[in-house]
């Protein structure tokens, strides 16, 4: 049973949200937190039914999420999923437009519904807010994704909202570099929200799992109907530790950006490196928009090396501390130069690694990456 702590939210801050909600009802002997329930089959005539359709735990965690971004939640089995859920709301041969730079998974399934005729994909630098409005004429969606994968973009979500809007489409905004505790996408006009919650909501890079928001209750029961039928759920166990990470996003984030932040400025006086991407340094080119709609940078930066893609891997394969690895948003550090995979977007430089700030020493970070650069 969760759900006694519902609208508590509306004075309390975030951080005090995502330790409270979704608990258990405060009755004597409750466990604070909603044991995982491992079920596929519930004798018949109670709410869920069959394992398919519902678990406590999707319950505590979508009520966690729904009260972060403002908005009604449903968790799938991952980022991806959820992306995809989102995707099948578009009518068929309705068009897409999403950025130029985004998680190349997402882009690569929008070019394969592409190359089905299943919808139109059109990409734009979301950046660029004029160019985002003339393309949205005619939109079905506009897919925003702010700070991007792996570019660092920001997207003035307020202004692109309200364009696609006026144009007649509808906003669905990737939010897993943010998290809800930095940014709250609902409150610019957007009108669903994403996460892989495989990245910093769960937080400890043992968990594959997603989300996706609306206030809308149409849409909201599409998306749940995609899910039951798609059948892209999310494990019990994984939602359960999920919740268990998801209670200390905002002493990890926290943590995690301050050592961003000092990393960045730190990257940018290094003589190896060419540019640093951080939205929290003052000459980015997405600072002053982050500073508007973020409540902070994030702990992702990317930084281009000198010497070209066998020097930036070269720093990826020397380092001790930082772990080289896909993913981001794990407690451990980590890095990756994103054009080893052929997916990634061409127009992403080949000697950019992105860097995913952990939550260890800052100065043993820095020790290993200056050794390693
Ligand atoms: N969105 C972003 C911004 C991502 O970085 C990722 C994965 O890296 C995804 C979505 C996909 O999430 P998942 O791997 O949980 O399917």
């Amino acid at each position: 049973m969760v759900g006694d702590n519902r609208a508590m939210s509306n004075d309390l801050s975030p951080r005090t949200v995502v330790v409270h909600a979704g608990r258990p009802a405060r009755e004597p002997d409750a466990p604070f937190s909603v044991p995982p329930v491992l079920a596929s089959t519930y004798v018949a005539g109670g709410p869920v039914g069959y394992g398919r359709y519902g678990n406590p735990a999707w319950d505590a965690f979508e009520e966690v999420l729904g009260e972060l971004e403002g908005g009604r939640a449903l968790a799938f089995a991952s980022g991806m999923a959820a992306a995809s859920a989102v995707f099948a709301l578009v009518p068929p041969g309705g068009r897409v437009v999403a950025p130029a730079h985004a998680y190349s998974g997402v882009l690569e399934l929008l070019d394969q519904l592409a190359g089905r005729s299943e919808i139109l994909a059109e990409r734009v630098d979301i950046a660029d807010t004029a160019a985002v409005a003339a393309a949205s004429r005619g939109a079905a969606l506009v897919w925003l994704e702010s700070p991007t994968n792996p570019a660092l973009e920001v997207a003035d979500l307020a202004a692109t909202c309200a364009a696609a809007h006026e144009a007649g489409a509808i906003v669905a905004v990737d939010n897993t570099f943010a998290t809800p505790l930095l940014q709250r996408p609902f409150e610019h006009g957007a009108d669903l929200v994403v996460h892989s919650a495989t990245k910093f909501l769960a937080g400890h890079s043992d968990v594959q799992l997603g989300v996706a928001l609306t206030r809308d209750d149409e849409r909201y029961d599409e998306l749940a109907r995609h899910r039951r039928l798609g059948g892209a759920i999310p494990g019990p166990m994984e939602t359960w530790l999920a919740l268990r990470g998801l209670r200390t996003l905002a002493l990890r984030l926290e943590r995690a950006q301050h050592n961003a932040a000092v990393l960045a400025e730190r990257l940018a006086g290094h003589p190896r490196i060419e540019r640093v991407r951080y939205p929290g340094l003052p000459g980015d080119p997405g600072h002053e928009r982050a500073k508007a709609q973020m409540d902070g940078y994030g702990a992702i930066l990317a930084i281009e090396v000198a010497g070209g893609a066998a020097a930036a891997q070269a720093v990826c394969e020397r380092t001790r501390l930082w772990v080289h690895a896909t993913s981001l948003g794990g407690v451990e550090s980590t890095l990756e130069r994103r054009r080893r995979w052929a997916s990634e977007s061409p127009t992403i430089p080949e000697n950019l690694i992105r860097l995913s700030v952990g939550i260890e020493d800052v100065d043993d970070l820095w020790r290993d990456l200056d050794d390693a650069l």
